[in-house]
C-alpha cells in the first residue's frame, strides 16, 4: 500500500484525490452509512417500549420522527440500495459532492462508500476518528495522543486497515457537555493528524452554547487551524445569534447542517428548543451580512431512517429542491448561493 497525501488545495475522496474546483455542489455533512445505535434511549413509558424495536413504518412514524433516538431500526443506515437511491435524489437535483463524517466508532464503511462513489458518480469524502465518549473503544483510557495521531494519520495517508480507502477530513469528533478528558485527548490528536496531514478537522460540540468557543479556544492553544476547523451542529448548541458572530469572529467554520429538521422537540436535550429551517436561515443571513458569508457550511446530518424518503422524510435533496428557493426569495443571488454550495465547502475540505 503507498503512503500518500493529497497536495495542498485538493479533496480526498474514496476513490482518489480531485481538485477542489471540481467539488461541485456539496453537502458538507451527511451520513450514508451509520450504527448510531450508541445513541439510543429507551422509551421512558413501559407502553411505548415495544415501540422502541419496532421497524420504522407508516404505522409509527410520527411517533419515531417526534423520539428519533429512541427506536433501535431508526438509528441504522445499513443498506446499501436504499442510500443509492436516497443519494441519487441529491445528484438529480444538482447535486456533486458528498462529505460523509462517520468516525471510526460509528460502524464507518469505507468499501461499500467507495461502491457508493462508483455507483452514482458522486465525490464521496470519508471521515475519521472518534466520535463522543459514550461510543469511544473500551480501551481508549489506556491510548495515548500519539497511537491515536497514528491511526489517524494512517487512515488519511495510507488508507483504512486493508481496504485502501483513504480518509479525506479527520472527524467528525464528537465532544459532550461536560467535555470528558477521553474526548480532549481525541481532538489534541486531531489537531496534531491535521498539522501532520493538512486535512480539514470537524469537531461535534457538547450541547452548551460554550461548548463551542471552548473548543475552539482549545484548538487554537493546541495549534491547530480554526480556518481549516469545521464547528457542527451550530443551531442545535447556540439559539443567540450574537453569540455565533463572536464565535466567527475566531475564523472557524460555522456548520448549519440539521436543516429539514423543522420540530422544536430535541430528544437528546428537551430543555432546548430546536429552531426551524426558518431560523437557520435568518442565522446564515445575519452571518452573510456581518461579513462572515465565507465561513458558512449547510447540510443535514441525515444519520435517521426517519429523514430518508424511502420512510417519509424530506431526504439528501431537502437543501437544494426546499431550502434554496426560500434563500433566493430573501435575497442571495447566484454568487451567494454559489458560495455556500460549492466554494466554502471548496475551500474547507482542500487539504493544506
Ligand atoms: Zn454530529
Amino acid at each position: 500500500m503507498t503512503t500518500a497525501r493529497p497536495r495542498a488545495g485538493q479533496i480526498q475522496t474514496v476513490l482518489g484525490a480531485i481538485a477542489a474546483d471540481d467539488i461541485g455542489v456539496t453537502l458538507p455533512h451527511e451520513h450514508l452509512f451509520i450504527d448510531f445505535t450508541v445513541m439510543y434511549a429507551q422509551p421512558v413509558a413501559a407502553s411505548d417500549h415495544g415501540r422502541g424495536s419496532e421497524p420504522v413504518s407508516p404505522a409509527n412514524l410520527g411517533w419515531v420522527r417526534q423520539h428519533f433516538n429512541a427506536n433501535l431500526d431508526n438509528l441504522r443506515l445499513t443498506d446499501e440500495r436504499v442510500a443509492r437511491d436516497e443519494i441519487l435524489l441529491f445528484k438529480n437535483a444538482g447535486g456533486r459532492t458528498v462529505i460523509d463524517p462517520t468516525p471510526r466508532s460509528l460502524a464507518r464503511d469505507p468499501l461499500a462508500l467507495a461502491r457508493l462513489a462508483r455507483a452514482t458518480g458522486l465525490n464521496v469524502v470519508m471521515g475519521a476518528g472518534y466520535y463522543v465518549a459514550a461510543s469511544h473503544p473500551p480501551d481508549m483510557d489506556r491510548r495515548t495522543v500519539d497511537d491515536l495521531v497514528r491511526e489517524i494519520v494512517a487512515d488519511v495517508t495510507g488508507g483504512v486497515g486493508e481496504t485502501g480507502v483513504r480518509a479525506g477530513l479527520i472527524g467528525e469528533i464528537g465532544c459532550s457537555w461536560p467535555w470528558t478528558d477521553n474526548e480532549k485527548k481525541v481532538v489534541r490528536a486531531g489537531v496534531l493528524a491535521q498539522r501532520e496531514t493538512g486535512a480539514p478537522l470537524m469537531i461535534h460540540p457538547g450541547r452548551d452554547r460554550r461548548a463551542p468557543m471552548e473548543i475552539a479556544e482549545f484548538v487554537q492553544k493546541e495549534g491547530g487551524d480554526l480556518r481549516r476547523t469545521i464547528m457542527c451542529h451550530i443551531c442545535r448548541t447556540i439559539a443567540d445569534v450574537r453569540a455565533v458572530l463572536a464565535l466567527a469572529r475566531t475564523g472557524i467554520w460555522l456548520e448549519y447542517d440539521l436543516f429539514g429538521l423543522e420540530s422544536s422537540y430535541y430528544p437528546y436535550n428537551p430543555s432546548f428548543d430546536m429552531p426551524n429551517d426558518g431560523t437557520r436561515m435568518a442565522h446564515v443571513l445575519a452571518l452573510i451580512e456581518a461579513g462572515h458569508g465565507p465561513q458558512v457550511l449547510v447540510s443535514h446530518d441525515i444519520a435517521y431512517k426517519s429523514a430518508l424518503v424511502t420512510y417519509g422524510g424530506y431526504g439528501y435533496h431537502h437543501l437544494l429542491v426546499n431550502v434554496v428557493p426560500r434563500l433566493r426569495a430573501k435575497g442571495v443571488d447566484d454568487a451567494g448561493l454559489r458560495r455556500l454550495l460549492v466554494e466554502n465547502p471548496a475551500r474547507a475540505f482542500a487539504f493544506g
